[in-house]
């Protein structure tokens, strides 16, 4: 897992991508449990049916911490989840493939987190007198 994150944090596109201070409030309103049924239900509809419609544009770009990390993981839709993570397109997603890919989702979002209380953290001791 941490390995896959590594390898998207070089990716210039996919590591544009952060959860900005209204989406971390969303989160931290939420709570993690609520977020993280709120990524199954995406996965479930918009990314594990066998055919998608609209595939590669069933992921807004906003509005939802969700998506913002379905961006930065490249778990966005299935031609990403294709040349990312080499799951093929075409057939629908087996459980398995399902708790990946939210597992990966709710991974990104946890550092994204742990990056904002470190860095408060940081910039507490860095007020210290
Ligand atoms: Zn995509």
């Amino acid at each position: 897992m941490q390995n896959i994150l590594d390898r998207l944090a070089c990716s210039s596109f996919r590591s544009r991508f952060v959860l900005k201070e209204q989406e971390r409030r969303y989160v931290q309103e939420k709570g993690r449990e609520k977020i993280c049924s709120h990524a199954r239900d995406f996965v479930l509809k918009r990314l594990s049916p066998a055919f998608i419609p609209n595939d590669g544009k069933q992921t807004p770009m906003r509005g939802h911490p969700v998506f913002i990390a379905q961006h930065a993981t490249a778990t966005c839709c299935r031609k990403c989840l294709q040349k990312w993570h080499g799951i093929e397109r075409g057939r629908v997603l087996s459980l398995k493939e399902q708790e990946f890919v939210i597992k990966l989702i709710m991974s990104w979002i946890d550092g994204q987190m742990k990056k904002i209380l470190d860095e408060k953290i940081y910039k507490n001791i860095d007020n210290l007198p």
